[in-house]
């Protein structure tokens, strides 16, 4: 247990080769690590444990990686989640609303990678609080940006479309708040995932089509980001 401060992360595979590099990695990245080999103990260490990160496999005995992530989020848990899956095509569903992961890597995947993923999901979640409760130790009235009827509070993270709280994900939230330093400024896809991942990966520009619809879906018909075909997006004071 000789970890440097940086946390405990519970990972959670079946396969335990996989799960020991992943931890080994972790480790020398300085995390603490707790590995389960299902779905219903990783359940129960993430109770118990209360870890800064949890790295989910899909494919597990019992309940599969998203019923545990859809648990955690049903019970208001935002830790970060990052999902390992072999499948390109159940991205858009784990990133979801439904399941609510917040980063996924496909298998084959590289440890380093994985490792340094997991730091920058840290890095943008420090004082996550997506469910619109802001702990006591953030300070209140952070400089707030507006566009349109939707205004973010960057020092609390929280967001308004009108006078309506949204609820938005840490990855949610620094998305919305890169489109509103800068409105009207046309944002590609890779700069986003670049500046709001802290990661370049072509494939990974999907990531940024996934959350950008469910910014949209959340902010409703004040949403003022606006679609550059071919490009990216752009927040829009007119809409
Ligand atoms: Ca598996």
């Amino acid at each position: 247990m000789a970890g440097a401060g940086r946390g405990l992360v519970l990972v959670v595979e079946d396969e335990a080769a996989i799960a020991e590099v992943i931890e080994l990695y972790l480790r020398r990245d300085g995390f603490d690590v707790r590995i389960e080999s299902d779905g219903e103990s990783a359940l129960t260490a993430w109770q118990q444990l209360q870890p800064v990160a949890v790295i989910l496999d899909i494919g597990l005995p019992g309940r599969d990686g998203a019923d545990v992530c859809r648990t955690m989020r049903a019970a208001g848990d935002w830790t970060p989640v990052l999902f390992v899956t072999a499948r390109d095509d159940e991205v858009d569903r784990l990133l979801g609303l439904e399941i609510g992961a917040d980063d996924y890597i496909t298998k084959p995947f590289s440890p380093r990678e994985l490792a340094a993923r997991v730091r920058t999901v840290l890095r943008r979640t420090t004082t996550p609080f997506p469910t619109g409760r802001p702990p006591d130790d953030v300070a209140p009235g952070g400089e707030v940006l507006s566009v349109g009827d939707v205004r973010v509070d960057l020092g609390r993270r929280r967001a308004w479309a009108g006078e309506v709280e949204v609820s938005l994900t840490s990855t949610e939230f620094e998305l919305l708040a890169q489109l509103f330093r800068r409105p009207g400024r046309v944002f590609e896809r890779d700069e986003l995932l670049s500046s709001v991942w802290g990661y370049q990966s072509a494939a990974g520009t999907r990531t940024v089509d996934v959350h950008i619809a469910q910014l949209r879906a959340k902010l409703g018909e004040t949403s003022p980001i606006r679609t550059v075909r071919g490009v990216g997006y752009a927040a829009d004071r007119d809409g």
